[in-house]
């Protein structure tokens, strides 16, 4: 099976359906599958065969998903672009997947301009505007190119499972992204393994507010919708109160949205106003959600929430079912019907058969038809993270004697201070239950006498908040041992983060490095 089949399959069955729908424009099946196939057929024009790279570098709309499909229905291989990347990093992702054809968004006129100059001396490139006012002199304008293309019928080789279907680069939260090898069986595993854990069907209106560039937003919840026929509405830019307002006009039954943006909307002033009741599931993960936040969903927002855990490598290994959220907060879960998932010794060359006993910490790996074949052009890489099969997460985890799987955080963000390892989620944690927080952030930081003492970067809601309030509040907690309290805390407007929303650590790491080496 291939991709196009999980769309002409829901064409067959729901012709009439509305599929998508996008500001004041909306397309049944039937429409959207034809506009899909104009699109291919512009491209295929342009020369684009199966296995050539096609990269697209506008934000969220209509136009990524639909080039997206029309490259599976050339089996062509989308290469979808982080809309907030420089072009220095949208070149660099375009010379290494080495992408023949760019389509970009008016908005990104001119760093598609940098880029072209950029990668043209690289290899043969062609770029594309998707809009009529931002055709610079010698691109073409693409949705001009796919109005005029008759619907014809293309002849193409149909993919075979193990083709590649996208590449889809990492969020390059720890150093440079990596282009993860999707093939159209990985993604077809990923979208069921999702219709099943999250009971799927055609009668639900997904609200689309993830980046629909990752592996979150697009094969493991844009693609499900499709799967079953359900309506798909996207939403160019995320704004909390935006996506409140189009959960009651639309009638939203399934959202997924980050811890961040979950924050961020229960703390909006209008949240309480607002008719959410339409919502059945919110489905959340690509980061750690505050046991706190989790409460407070489930209390005042809808309690059919999951907390899902994935990586761009391994989708949807993990997931905490709404019926043991209390009961389990703090935990990812259980692993999906097609995941295998196993705690082992977190040293980085421990055998998958090294297994940890329950309670305790280890590295999580994961094995199962969704998981990528390798990193795209990167032998090395591939070989460090994939072995027999199993993806190395650097994740540490541990499970308890129910096999519900706990997330400590990632491997390389674990603090050792005067000996003792110190796990950020839990300081995290307790920080966040601290009414006058936003977020919070905490860190190890080099130091002569500790090696590294605990540090919380906070971002308040009180601006009256002090050091010297937290501390006393960690001091007055059950939860977090003495040598665990942040030894020191700033305050600031913003975490600094990655085009998809998660904390960059390092950043604030190396801004204090520099801070200290300066001073
Ligand atoms: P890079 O590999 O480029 O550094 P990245 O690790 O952020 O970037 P992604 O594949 O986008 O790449 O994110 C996967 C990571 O996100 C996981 O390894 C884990 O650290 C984190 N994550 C995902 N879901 C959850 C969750 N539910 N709870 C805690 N952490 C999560």
């Amino acid at each position: 099976m291939h991709i196009a089949r999980i769309l002409e399959a829901s064409v067959e069955r729901y012709p009439d359906h509305t599929a998508l729908v996008f500001g004041e424009r909306r397309w049944t099946y039937t429409e959207w599958y034809g506009r899909v196939r104009r699109f291919a057929q512009a491209l295929s024009d342009m020369g684009v065969r199966a296995g050539d790279r096609v990269a697209f570098y506008v934000s969220t709309s209509e136009n990524s998903v639909t080039t997206y499909f029309a490259c599976q229905i050339l089996g062509a291989v989308a290469v979808p672009l982080n809309y907030r990347l420089s072009p220095g990093e949208a070149a660099y992702i375009i010379k290494d997947s080495g992408t023949r054809v760019l389509v970009y968004g008016r908005h990104l006129t001119e760093n598609a301009l940098k880029i072209e100059a950029e990668v043209r001396s690289v290899h043969d490139f062609i770029s594309c505007s998707y809009d009529a006012s931002a055709v610079p002199e010698g691109h073409s304008q693409f949705d001009r190119l796919a109005e005029e293309t008759e619907d014809r019928d293309l002849t193409r080789p149909i993919p075979s499972g193990s083709d590649v279907s996208a590449l889809v680069y990492t969020s390059g939260t720890t150093g440079r992204p990596k282009g993860v090898v999707h093939s159209h069986a990985n993604d077809i595993a990923i979208a069921m393994n999702c219709v099943m854990e999250y009971g799927l069907n055609h009668r639900d209106n997904a609200l689309h507010i993830a980046p629909l560039y990752h592996v979150g937003g697009m094969q493991a919840y844009f693609m499900p919708h499709v799967m079953v026929g359900g309506t798909n509405v996207v939403m160019g830019r995320y704004n909390a109160l935006e996506t409140l307002q189009t959960i009651m006009s639309e009638k939203i039954t399934t959202l997924f949205a980050v811890p961040t943006q979950i924050q961020e909307m229960l703390l909006h002033p209008e949240f309480p106003k607002i008719d959410t009741s339409s919502l059945r599931l919110i489905t959340t993960g690509g980061a750690a959600i505050a046991s706190s936040v989790m409460e407070r969903v489930i209390s005042d927002f809808c309690p059919g929430i999951y907390n899902g855990y994935g990586m761009t490598e391994a989708s949807l290994a993990l997931v905490l079912h709404p019926r043991d959220a209390l009961r389990k907060l703090g935990s990812c879960g259980k692993p999906t019907l097609i995941s295998e998932c196993r705690v082992i010794d977190r040293r980085p060359d421990a055998a998958p058969g090294d297994i940890v006993p329950v309670g305790e910490i280890g590295q999580l790996i994961v094995r199962g038809p969704q998981a990528m074949t390798g990193y795209w052009n990167n032998p090395f890489e591939t070989t460090r993270k994939l072995r027999a099969g199993w993806v190395y997460s650097g994740d540490l985890f541990s499970r308890d004697e129910e096999g519900f799987f706990y997330f400590h955080g990632r491997a390389d963000d674990m603090i050792v201070s005067g000996g003792e390892n110190i796990y950020p989620r839990e300081v995290e944690e307790l920080l966040y239950k601290h009414p006058g927080i936003q977020e919070a952030a905490v860190l190890g930081l080099p130091d002569e006498k500790w090696g590294q003492i605990v540090a919380a970067y906070i971002v308040a809601t009180d601006p009256n908040l002090t050091a010297e309030d937290l501390d006393a509040f960690c001091k007055t907690s059950d939860d977090l041992a003495p040598y665990k309290r942040p030894k020191r805390y700033e305050f600031l407007g913003e975490l600094p983060t990655n085009p998809s929303g998660k904390v960059l650590k390092r950043e604030l790491l190396a801004r204090h490095v520099n801070a200290a080496a300066g001073a």
